[in-house]
This record gives structure tokens, sequence and C-alpha cells, in this order.
């Protein structure tokens, strides 16, 4: 029996929890219903420890690209576990799910995940497949970052968005990424021609919200199934991941529904919002109680209801998202989720992981760099095709010479050509082949 949230906060070393098996091998190790594992000091002392050196540590942190993941095991990271309501400390919804055939899928990218996703620096061309459950902020506010920062720092290839039809045109995914492009009309022909423009592309595919349970992706042996969620008005959806016989499901934001109920069954991991108690939503979040009681438990899962969901599905392990996870509320929502629910649980929050494999989950948080420049690359970089900027405003319908300054605004330049030319000079110097400067064209 878990009893408390934070012990699956504690760690296990994946590669020693997969290699020896929790009960067999490692002293000091106990398993947790379902084979959920948690490491104690007297394992972690195992570790052959010199000097200069401590080799094999089992380690209670993960440390993003320092780790291999093993062809049969799949990665969870909360890129995002937050609220409309931006914070620092949480941005919204974002789940990244890494597998060990290389794929990676984003899930939701709700406002302020762009930067957790960077910090954890995979090369962008990794990251090119995002499903959105939904067009609330909170979880595609940050698609427009991720679409032009990633491709500024490497993605050269189509970002491929999913995500669900609404009940009318205007109300679908189409719609609003079609708009987002129009809104980036100015971000784009301002730096098409100044870098590579492959990365500056969407290709999204929009499906039936009504879809029950049916495929919407399918490659390398990875099945992604969309069913409807409950929220808001028409055109919210949930999602599960198959591959390998493991089972990932994500619910975005929903109402307790009988889709997730049946096709969320068994999951390995299954994250499903679990909102604010309604009191902490009057006290801390400024509601009346009128939309307190209207949000938190008919526009979203009350924690007693995430728990009554939970213990209907019984999924290996239970995640709670969607909630501000601080010291003084996040004991209201998990003993209201221990009214209804006693199995395993995480409460998400930024940057918590979940190694899954079919012996074991592990539970960990990430250390993550802040001050990230680009990961690296996973083609090599490029110079902008000497046509892009022509070819961008014929595509859209402008006329070429808006894409050059006028004469207007070429009156403005203040002459800095003497210091600006030798930077040219020099790293023609250094490269060894003409860089000619502008200004002398
Ligand atoms: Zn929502
Ligand atoms: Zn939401």
């Amino acid at each position: 029996m878990i009893n408390q949230a934070s012990a699956f906060k504690r760690a296990a070393c994946p590669l020693a929890a997969v290699a020896l098996g929790a009960w067999v091998v490692a002293p000091g190790t106990s398993t947790g219903p379902s084979g959920l594992v948690f490491v104690n000091a007297a394992y972690a002392q195992e570790a052959e420890v010199s000097p200069t050196m401590v080799r094999d540590r089992p380690r209670d942190t993960y440390y993003p690209n320092t780790e291999d993941l093993a062809p049969d095991e799949m990665r969870v990271i909360a890129c995002g576990t937050g609220m409309p309501t931006t914070r620092a400390a949480q941005a919204a919804a974002c789940f990244l799910v890494e597998l060990g055939n290389g794929d990676k899928f984003l899930f939701d990218i709700g406002s302020g995940s762009a930067e957790r996703i960077s910090s954890l620096q995979i090369p962008y061309n990794y990251l090119d497949k995002v499903f959105i459950g939904h067009l609330h902020t909170d979880h595609f506010g940050a698609l427009h970052d991720l679409f032009i920062g990633g491709a500024l720092m490497g993605r050269n290839i189509p970002l491929r968005v999913w995500g669900p039809s609404g009940p009318a045109e205007e109300l679908g995914t189409a719609y609003a990424l079609e708009h987002m492009q129009k809104m980036l009309t100015w971000d784009l022909a301002g730096r098409v021609g100044n870098v590579d423009f492959g990365g500056y592309s969407m290709e999204v595919t929009e499906f039936d919200y009504k879809l029950e349970n049916e495929i919407i992706y399918e490659d390398n042996g990875v099945v992604i199934r969309t069913f409807p969620a409950i929220h808001s008005i028409d055109g919210s959806v949930s999602y599960a991941l198959e591959w390998n016989d493991l089972k990932f499901v994500f619910s975005s934001d929903t109402y307790p529904n009988k889709w997730f109920i049946e096709y969320a069954k068994d999951a390995d991991l299954a994250i499903h919002e679990c909102f604010v108690a309604v009191p902490d939503l009057v006290s801390k979040m400024r509601f009346t109680p009128e939309s307190a009681l209207l949000v938190g438990t008919q526009v979203h899962t009350a924690p007693e209801a995430f728990g009554k969901v939970m213990s209907e599905i019984q999924p290996r392990l239970a995640v709670a998202y969607h909630f501000f996870n601080d010291f003084d509320t996040s004991t209201s929502v998990y003993e209201r989720i221990r009214s209804t629910y006693d199995g395993p649980l995480s409460l998400a929050d930024d940057f918590m992981v979940w190694n899954i494999t079919k012996d074991e989950i592990t539970v960990r948080m990430a250390v993550t760099e802040e001050r990230t420049w680009s990961p690296p690359l996973a083609s090599p970089a490029k110079a902008p095709g000497e046509n892009d900027k022509l070819d961008y405003a014929e595509g859209i319908g402008l006329p070429a010479d808006v894409m050059e300054f006028s004469d207007f605004t070429k009156e403005g330049f203040w002459d800095v050509d003497d210091v600006l030319r030798p930077i040219f000079e020099d790293a023609s110097e250094t490269l060894g082949r003409e860089f000619p400067y502008p200004g002398d064209q």
C-alpha cells in the first residue's frame, strides 16, 4: 500500500532497476504495487567509490543526455503540469514521450513549456511531432515558440501537428493553426533569407473529435489512438500511445467520461487532469464559490473524481496534473484523491520523469539547464537559400518589394560600416573564404 505521494518522487537508477529486478537482487530496494521501484540509501552505498570517481551510482535524479534509453524502455518527462494562469514554477500542460526505438512525441504544448523542452537539449529534428488535446492556450500556447524557436535551433524539417476538429470549422485545429501561421506572417517574412527556412513549415492533421479509439498515427511500431474528451465545448480529445506492449494515456483536459474509462484501461502510465481543490480555488485563486464549484467540478476533474477514474481503470501508475503543486495545496489534492483511490500515484510537477519498462516504473525529478543554447544538430546547418525571400512572398501573395526595406527606412541607417566591415574581413581571413560585406554589394 502506498500512502505517501512523495514516496514516488524517490528514484531508482533505471539501469539497475531494469537489469536487476527489484525483488531479486538489489538489496535495500523495495517494490511498491505494480513494480514501482524505490531505492534507499543502503542500495546507493553499494556503488564503487574512489576519491576521483563514483562508479555506477544509482541516481536519484535524471540528468538529461546522460542515460541511454533501453530498446524496450519508455521515458516520459513532464514539460508542463500547470494551468492557464501562468507561473514560473510550472509551465502549462506538456508531456514528452521518448521511446527506445528513438521516436519522440509531445502531447500538448501549453504556455511556457517550450523553455522546459529546450532545457532537455534534444535535437529539434527529433521533436517534430506534437499531439494537441484541445485548443486552450494552456495546451497549445507554446506551439509557436516550438515552431519558430525550434527551427532557429536546428529543426530543418516541417513541424507535424495533430489535433481534433471542433463542432464548427472555426473551432478546429486546422483553423487555429492556419491562423497561427497567418499571425506569424511578419515573423516569418522577417526571418526568411537570413536563416535556412527548411523548418519553418507546419504539417497539420486535423481528425474528427468523435473518433472512438481510432488510430491517427501508426509508424515504426508506434500506434497513437484518439478518443473524445468532455471539456468546455465539443472538440477536446484524449490520446493513447501504444508501443512494445507499453501503453501511455494522456487525457488532456476532461470531465470524467466513459471513453477514458474504456480506452485507458490497463495503461502503464495514465496521465489525467486533476484540478485544484474547490476551497483552494476560492482562497488562492480568488474565484467566487460559484465559479470555483463550476470550474473545479464541472469543467474539470475534481481530485475525488480523478481518484474514482483511476480506481476504475487501474493503471500501473496514475499521474495527476493540472494543479499548482505547492506545499500548502498539494495535500488537499492528495487527500481528496486518496478518498477514492489507493493505487500507485504521482502528483505531477514540472520535470518529473517516469522510466517505464514491462517490469518497473521508476519516478524521479530531472535536473536541467536553464541557460541553454541550441542542442546538437541532427542534420547539418545550411545557409539560407538565395530565392527563399521571394518564394515566401510569392507563396502568400505579397509583392516582392515589401521584402526589402523601403527608401524611407533606408534613409534611417546610421553609418557604422567602419566597425562592421572588419567583422566580415576577420571571418573571411579566419575561415579562408570570402564573405563580401553587404554594404559593398
Ligand atoms: Zn482546457
Ligand atoms: Zn487545461
